[in-house]
């Protein structure tokens, strides 16, 4: 089912998704574009190439309570922080980001151990893709195209939104979307031209440009097994490198987190904080020993991780080429060159 509105109505057709649950959606904010739940329609802006930080936050909160307690109590008189699944629409997400949440159902519900608050949200949420703008060139840190994913790729996608011109056209991809879409007042049926407009882009979107470098999983395993002890090359790497995991916190597909407990005035609460395995401690062992006490050696573990490690264990690259990590990287350190360079030597 095609249906279109025009890119004018987009606070109506807002405040119809916030109908049918809690809405989040890119806002515009001072320090870039984010996803928020949404409260004022109005605010809900596709002015915008990404977000600053991805939408795995809507699945995988920064924070997030799992026991409430009183401390000197009886553990049975704990109060653990149910799962939430409430209708949720996730709306402008961009075809990379959406298929990072493939890779992160591979370890919150894929493996057989499920964690029932990811679950819960993803299984409450529907999503609404919305392709790049072909008409303007990829952001410079992007390399979505090397990791096989185009951009305006709809699959992963409930329903998938391309605009044309002063029209944002609304397709919808599962049961799921389609149900949405049925249940949604204020959209206009689409043309035979309208659909023809779809199914191009979504071709186009194929074909279209980021910076791009051949890189098989099978080749890219290999060629980091091999050089996991050239300490030059890691050292060079990531020789600037300041530890501060921003580039961990802002990728759609880092998911690494601690649990921890809080207690003040005997009230505590036992929760989830994402960690990042560029911090310093982040393998700090109780003993005092700390495996990765050098910035190369962290480095050298995330890229592994993601195009190595995951490769080898889940089959795939960890890694949908979405730029944030080199975007926002306080000293330009840049994935794509380092993977790059070892799949060069
Ligand atoms: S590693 Fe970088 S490019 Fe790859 S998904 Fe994460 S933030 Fe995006
Ligand atoms: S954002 Fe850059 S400086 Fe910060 S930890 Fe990542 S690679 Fe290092």
């Amino acid at each position: 089912m095609l249906k279109k509105t025009t890119v004018n109505q987009l606070s109506d057709l807002a405040s119809a998704l916030m109908e049918k649950g809690t809405l989040v959606a890119p806002v515009r904010e001072d320090a870039g574009f984010q996803f928020r739940e949404i409260t004022d329609a109005k605010r809900v802006d596709l002015n915008f190439h990404n977000t600053v930080i991805s939408p795995k936050s809507v699945f995988f909160p920064q924070t997030e309570d799992f026991v409430r307690y009183r401390t000197g109590r009886p553990m049975q008189e704990a109060e653990p922080v149910e799962p939430q699944g409430k209708p949720l629409i996730l709306f402008g997400v961009r075809p990379c980001d959406v298929k990072s949440f493939e890779i992160m159902d591979i370890h919150f519900s894929g493996t057989g151990d499920v964690d029932p608050y990811w679950q819960a949200r993803r299984e409450a949420a529907a999503i609404i893709g919305y392709a790049f703008d072909l008409g303007a060139p990829a952001e410079p840190e992007e390399f979505y195209q090397t990791l096989g994913i185009g951009a305006a790729d709809p699959e992963g996608s409930d329903i998938f939104m391309v605009r044309r011109g002063d029209d944002l056209l609304l397709k919808s991809i599962t049961g799921k979307g389609e149900a949405l879409l049925t249940g949604m007042g204020g959209l206009a049926g689409a043309s035979a031209d309208d659909e023809k407009f779809f199914d191009d882009t979504v071709a186009a979107g194929r074909d279209f440009k980021t910076r791009f470098t051949c890189v098989d999983a099978e080749v890219i395993t290999k060629k980091l097994e091999d050089l996991f002890h050239n300490t030059d090359f890691w050292e060079k790497a990531s020789n600037a490198c300041l530890s501060c995991g921003v580039c961990t916190f802002a990728c759609p597909t880092c998911y690494c987190f601690d649990i921890c407990d809080e207690t003040l005035f005997q009230q505590g609460t036992r929760r989830r904080v994402w960690d990042a395995c560029m911090f310093t401690d982040f393998t700090l062992e109780a003993s005092g020993h700390n495996p990765r006490t050098k910035v190369y050696q962290r480095l050298r573990q995330k890229i592994n991780h993601k195009y190595s490690y995951h490769v080898r264990k889940y089959g795939v690259i960890s890694c949908v080429g979405c730029g944030r990590c080199t975007r926002y990287c306080p000293v330009n350190i840049d994935i794509f060159s380092i993977v790059e360079e070892a799949m060069k030597a």
